[in-house]
């Protein structure tokens, strides 16, 4: 498969160098050349094919001739080494579980899908490359944890101060090994910035091949297609008309999703549930789109003004408003309504949710006033124990510690803090 620059001012190019590069010299996002259905056969005969078989054959167009069958199936293997349950609310609502990897959260397959590409691209020690990731809580700990000890592969992660859970701090920052965490003295968009800016900086980029680990990366970007799949898979013999709920941020997630569906998957339609930080629930109001300033909220991971895939959400619908009105309804929450949301899905169902799966629950409930016979599905995107301070003081009830959870507490935090770009510049050259 070849790759295109959605600012169409580079050459196409291969899976393995889009890979490389994670954004196109022009800066634009590398999107699929082609993207061709899966049979009705595939869809029909789900419950005979096993999630790795499920996998390989979703992912394979996307990667190959670059990544060989064999070396495919054994990177999809390892990567989807955990579970993706479906736990039924009611009639109308279900989640999908996405946190049983290792670090408790969705990015977790993106991340290990990407380390196992780079790792095999670099199994010959000829592209010694540096990953830098800016990250508002999940990212980076997915992404430490999926590259740690991957030959030839250093990782630089930038960390808003005193803006991640201290769990989330812990699993970014007590790795070691070819894992570096810069401790910013600033918001995430500032981290984001400062990561833009590096790969625009050609003294830095002649003397270094540095890639991005964050959604724009289409490594990371397609495996996520995946779990919708698996989910289709739970869900298909007794409910017909599926919805996802998708708690978003950078909208990579959800994108991934509408790539399943351009697969042939049969979903109805997609929720796109924010928090306050709402510009794409005003552009499906308003057809105008208009970024800002991220602001803070108990969702942090959804902290985000300027939602870096929603190019690439515009180009599967060919930029046709009403075609994407057709397949996205988007809703905007306030944490006190996030909360009441946590509260009540306890208290009526004996489930815990994080802040950000009671997003998708809240997006759930909005679509379904007016679509009474959908099935909606929330991405339950990280483990509730990950933002144990917001879900305690909640539900007024302990939460025990998840196995991975408890592996890094207690352990020695270490970050460099820098608060400029030329903090970050100084510390790469070094
Ligand atoms: C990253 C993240 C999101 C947002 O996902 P996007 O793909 O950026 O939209 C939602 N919830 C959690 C817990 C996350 O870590």
């Amino acid at each position: 498969m070849n790759y295109y620059s959605l600012n169409h001012k580079a050459p196409n190019t291969t899976f393995k160098d889009a890979v490389i590069k994670g954004l196109a010299p022009d800066k634009g996002l590398y999107f699929p050349e082609t993207i061709t259905p899966l049979p009705k056969s595939f869809f029909d005969n789900i419950d005979d094919l096993s999630y790795t078989e499920i996998a390989f054959e979703a992912i394979k167009q996307f990667v190959s001739p670059d990544i060989p069958k064999a070396v495919l199936k054994t990177i999809v293997e390892e990567t989807l080494s955990f579970d993706f349950p479906i736990v039924k609310l009611n009639d109308n609502i279900s989640t999908l579980e996405l946190f049983h990897g290792p670090t408790m959260a969705f990015k977790d397959v993106g991340a290990r899908f990407m380390a196992r590409c780079l790792g095999y691209f670099n199994k010959d020690n000829t592209n010694e490359i540096t990953v830098l990731v800016a990250t508002s809580g999940d990212t980076g700990g997915a992404v430490a944890n999926g590259f740690l000890g991957v030959k030839g592969v250093n990782v630089v992660i930038l960390y808003p101060s005193g803006k991640v859970s201290d769990i989330q701090e812990m699993q970014l920052t007590t790795l070691g090994q070819n894992i570096k965490a810069l401790e910013v003295d600033g918001v995430f968009d500032d981290c984001q910035d400062m990561v833009k800016r590096a790969f625009l900086d050609e003294e830095l980029t002649s003397k270094m091949q540095l890639t991005s680990a964050n959604s724009i990366n289409v490594a990371r970007w397609l495996p996520q297609l995946l779990y919708f799949i698996f989910a289709y898979k739970q869900l298909h013999k007794t409910h017909k008309e599926i919805v996802f709920s998708v708690p978003s941020g950078n909208f990579g997630n959800v994108c991934a999703g509408m790539m399943a569906q351009q697969l042939g998957l049969p979903i109805k339609h997609f929720i796109a549930s924010n928090n306050e930080n709402n510009v794409v629930t005003q552009y499906l109001k308003t057809e105008d789109y208009n970024p800002k300033p991220s602001v803070q909220t108990i969702s942090n991971a959804m902290d985000v003004g300027n939602p870096s895939n929603f190019i690439r959400i515009r180009e599967i619908y060919k930029n046709n408003f009403n075609t994407l009105k057709n397949n996205l309804s988007s809703y905007s929450f306030s944490d006190a309504e996030t909360k009441v949301a946590l509260k009540e899905i306890h208290d009526k169902y004996n489930y815990v949710a994080d802040p950000h799966g009671a997003v998708g629950y809240l997006g759930s409930k909005a679509y379904l006033e007016n679509n009474p016979n959908a099935h909606c599905v929330f991405l339950e995107t990280a483990h509730p124990t990950k933002f144990l301070d917001v879900v305690e003081d909640v539900i007024k009830e302990k939460q025990p510690l998840p196995e991975q959870i408890q592996s890094v507490m207690g352990k020695t935090k270490e970050a460099t803090k820098i608060s400029s770009y030329d903090g970050l510049k100084s510390f790469l050259l070094k």
